[in-house]
This record gives structure tokens, sequence and C-alpha cells, in this order.
């Protein structure tokens, strides 16, 4: 059994995990950059170090740091939260080598999975339908590919993640540029320019299956998560359940995320996520090995702590939980709030916090680090609050949600809540009959709208 627990992460996840620790009696370490002296989770851990400057590459990402913050605090077991060294296979080698243990999954799990083209081919022998494509590196090969399969297509990078890294391509004219400018992108991005083709799939849902593995024996599978509401193919709005999944193909989603688990002698937690065309067929696009943002809907959903389950799984326990435990108990619904602008292309709007009134009442939980006061650093992602509702009904969590979000009052930066404001008293959302291009079609359309007033 382990008693420190380090956690080199930042913002609202690092909060997540010191929160599980105090709950589990661990003592919590927090590796802190200089531009996150003041935030939170610092204020809220057990223990604290520096681990370098802002920069992410000199402090959450510099694994020489961390290693020597770990030793000099003498943490037993890491938790990397999201992002950063999540999914770090030298860093997760370092651990499995060494006396700490790495909250999270195998170094081999994570390189099945994280190179994306190879978790096609590697689902695929598991009897698990991948989206029609190539998955080799190899333009004259994957052109042939593409004139089989018709145009449109996507080029993705096999290191990319984050909705960066991919290109539609609408004609066999614009191939070769694109599968080019993606191998470019993706060298500059991801350290590999390796690239991969799929079939560009009209109007899909993003759903996504939660799992968690003791690495015993025992593979547990979540109620989906549908995360359709996207931007620049990023999540904004998630909701469990799927207002579009039947049993049937629940059933199915289940079935598949098993065979991928299984397939990889997978541990800990993970998400293994899918695409469904309107058909209702779903098809694999990537796996997920870590701890994901949108994690407390499935928490919410079945009552079942996930951050406190890595914990355990990682000392070494046994679940205990059964499949027939995992029910679906309620309707829940995130919004990522982010500090931008919706009506300034959502530029970042980094700055001091003047005003916090945060929603309260029944159904609602709210994930964040921010307080009155709090400056919110330029260097790192965006996102400032998971305001997340839940009600015995989807209208329920929906009326929550507009509620919570009327309430809620942040001043002194711009955060995309006027936007979640249009979309909860939009028919297309109320009516659950999205798919992943509709918020970028519908924010296309409200900006025509606008330039016309102008003019
Ligand atoms: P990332 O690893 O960057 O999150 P994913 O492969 O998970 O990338 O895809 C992210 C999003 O991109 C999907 O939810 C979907 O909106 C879009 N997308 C990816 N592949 C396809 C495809 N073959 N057809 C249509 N949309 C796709």
């Amino acid at each position: 059994m382990f008693k420190k627990v380090f956690i080199p992460n930042r913002g609202e996840i690092a909060l997540r995990i010191i929160r599980s620790c105090k709950e589990l009696g661990l003592t919590s370490i927090i590796g802190y950059s200089e531009g996150d002296k003041n935030s939170l989770p610092v204020q809220l851990a057990d223990e604290k170090i520096c681990i370098g400057p802002p920069s992410p590459g000199e402090s959450y990402l510099n694994i020489p740091s961390i290693v020597s913050a770990m030793e000099i605090t003498g943490a037993e077991a890491v938790h990397p939260g999201y992002g950063f060294l999540s999914e770090n296979i030298p860093f997760v080698e370092i651990c499995e080598a060494s006396r700490i243990i790495f909250i999270g999954p195998t170094a081999e799990n994570i390189k099945l999975m994280g190179d994306k083209s190879l978790a096609r081919k590697t689902v695929k022998k598991n009897k698990v339908p991948v989206i029609p494509g190539y998955e080799e590196n190899d333009y004259e090969k994957a052109f042939a590919h593409a004139k089989k399969i018709g145009f449109p297509v996507i080029i993705k990078a096999s290191a990319g993640g984050g909705g960066r890294g991919m290109r539609i391509v609408n004609s066999p004219e614009e191939f070769k540029k694109m599968w080019e400018t993606c191998q470019e992108e993706a060298k500059i991005s991801f350290g590999e320019e390796k690239v991969y083709l799929e079939k560009f799939l009209e109007r899909p849902r993003h759903i996504e299956i939660q799992i968690l593995c003791d690495g015993k024996g025992k593979i547990l599978v979540f109620p989906e998560r549908d995360c359709s509401i996207q931007r620049r193919h990023q999540k904004l709005i998630e909701e469990s359940p799927s207002p579009f999944v039947d049993e049937k193909l629940r059933k199915k989603l289940y079935r598949y995320a098993y065979r991928v688990a299984r397939g990889i002698n997978y541990k800990n937690a993970g998400t293994v996520e899918f695409l469904v065309n309107s058909d209702r067929i779903p098809y694999f696009i990537e796996m997920n090995t870590r701890i994901q943002v949108e994690h407390p809907i499935t928490e919410l959903v079945t009552g079942i702590d996930l951050v406190k389950s890595q914990i355990l799984i990682a000392e070494g326990e046994k679940l205990k939980i059964n499949q027939e435990d995992i029910r679906i108990n309620c309707h829940a619904i995130e919004c990522r709030i982010n500090a931008e602008d919706p009506e300034n292309d959502f530029i970042p709007s980094p700055g001091k916090i003047k005003k916090l009134i945060l929603p309260g009442g029944p159904g609602i939980r709210i994930d964040t680090h921010i307080y009155e006061g709090y400056v919110v650093p330029p260097y790192y992602d965006s996102l400032v609050m998971k305001l997340i509702t839940y009600g015995k009904t989807r209208e329920e969590a929906i009326e929550r949600m507009i509620r919570a979000l009327n309430e809620t009052v942040i001043e002194g930066i711009k955060t995309t809540i006027p936007l979640y404001k249009e979309i909860f008293s939009h028919p297309i959302f109320l009516s659950g009959r999205y798919s992943v291009g509709w918020l970028e079609k519908y924010l296309l359309s409200k900006n025509k709208k606008n330039q016309e007033v102008k003019k």
C-alpha cells in the first residue's frame, strides 16, 4: 500500500485527484510550475514542490525535474491526471523500472493505443469494427485506398490528439497536398510524421465507453457518454446517457469496448471512443488511456468514483464492483467552461477573476480551481470550470443547467458561458438530434447573420 501520491498536473484535475487522495487518507504532493504558485491545488495539497518555470516543456513535461521532485518528496505513486505526462511512454517506463507506482495503464497498453493507426490494427484483430481506411504511412497505397472508399476522406496524424492533426479531403485533386501538409504538421506538433487514412463520416455522433479494469481479470464497462457537441473536433458539452443510444446499440458498444480492453490486457481506467453513423453502426476511432475531462458525468450517472477506483487498482486491489452494479441512475450533462471569448473567434481570455459567484442547489456539481482574485495564467489550456448538472431525466438535467448557467457570475475574463446559454435553448440540442458538425454549422450561420447586421 502506498501513502504518498505525487500529482504533476494543474487546474481542476489536480484538485480532483487531491480530493480523492484526502478521502482515501493518502498524502497528496503537488508538483507545480512557477505559473501556478498561487493556484488552489497548491493551496490544498498536503505537500508542494515547484518543478520549473511556467512553460509546460520546462515543468509539467519535464521528466528529469518531476522524477527528482518525486525522489525529494518520497512519493510512492504518481497520478498524472490528463494531458501532460498521462500518456507519455518514457515516463511510464521510468516509473515501471523504479519503485514509483504509475496510477494508470501499463506502458505496453499506452504503446498499443497511443499510436492511433496501430490502435486500429490492434482492435481489428479483436473483431472490433473500424471506419473503412488504411493504416500505413504510404502515400501511393493510401491514395489508391482513398479512391476505392470514396471521397471525402480524413487524413489523421497517428500520434495526434486533442482534435489536432486532422485534414478532411474532399476530392482526389486535393489529396497529395493534404497528405503532405498533414505529415508536416504532424512532425511539428507531435514529433513524428506518420499519418493514416479514414473515410470521412457524414454527421456521425461521438460516443464513448468508459472502462475500468483491475488487471486481475475484471473488466467493467460504463454507460456511454455522448460527446458530439464539438468545436474544431474538440468536445465542449458531454452527456450521459446519450439521447441517441438505445439498449441494442449500448450492448454493442459494451461488447466492443470489452473486446478492446481484453485484447490488450488493459489495466486501470480508459475510454474507448466510437463514431456512430445515422444507421446506429458504431466504429472504433481511438482509445484514451487515461482519466478524461468528462469523467464526472459517468460518476454521477453510476455513483462510482472513477479517480478513487484508479488509485485502488494501482494499489493492487481487486475491483469490488460487478457489472450488474453499474446502472443508469440519472441523466448528467457537463459544460466545459473555457476562458475564451465566443464572440471573438474563441480567442483565449486569461486574466484576473474580479468577481465569482458559483451556482448551487439540487443536481449540480462544479469541478473548478478558480476563485475570486485568482489570475488565469496564459500558459495552459483555457478550461476554467466544469459545470455538471444531473437530474432524473434529460429535461431535468437541462433545466438545471440553464438555471446554473444563469446563476454563474465570472467577471474579469471572458468565458464560453454565453454560448452555452444559446445551446441549451436551441431546438436541435433540446431534441437530442445533433451530430459532431452541428455546433460548427450553428456558429457559422450566427457569424454570417452578425456580419449582415453590421453591413
Ligand atoms: P483526437 O485524438 O484528436 O481527439 P479523434 O480521432 O478522437 O481525434 O477524433 C476527434 C473528432 O474528429 C471526432 O469526435 C469527430 O468529430 C472527428 N472525426 C474523427 N474521425 C472522423 C471521421 N472518420 N469522420 C468524421 N469525423 C471524424
